[in-house]
């Protein structure tokens, strides 16, 4: 299938992954190999590679990308200490699966963003 990824097989039920929420445009999962005490990934439905692909036709998949984001993190009990959403991007941004995603991080301070 063009354009398969692992995530998108999670979108589909055809492999295992602890599932929060899942709608017309996004599903959103626990990353197995967890950053923080919550750490969830929000992914479209559809494949898009990488943030560096977007289109105006999907302003409103990351609108919803970052809505959701911010309801499971009220959800997770972590919005009043606050947490941290992120997107990598292709190489230097360390992407690693290429269906794009954001990372909702937090239960504990995140400390700087970037290593120096
Ligand atoms: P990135 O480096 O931004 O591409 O992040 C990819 C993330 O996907 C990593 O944090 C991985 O732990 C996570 N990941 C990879 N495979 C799975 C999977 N099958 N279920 C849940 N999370 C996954």
């Amino acid at each position: 299938m063009a354009q398969d990824t692992t995530f998108s097989r999670i979108v589909r039920g055809e492999i295992p992954a602890e599932i929060v929420h899942q709608d017309d445009l996004v599903t959103a999962f626990r990353d197995i190999r967890p950053l923080a005490p919550t750490h969830v990934l929000v992914v479209p439905n559809e494949v898009i590679p990488t943030l560096a692909d977007v289109s105006t036709d999907d302003e409103p998949l990351l609108g919803r990308m970052l809505r959701v984001a911010a309801d499971l993190a009220a959800q997770e009990g972590i919005a009043q200490d606050g947490y941290r959403v992120a997107i990598n991007c292709r190489d230097h941004g360390g992407q690693e699966v290429y269906h794009l995603h954001l990372h909702l991080l937090g239960g504990r301070p995140l400390g700087g963003m970037v290593g120096r």
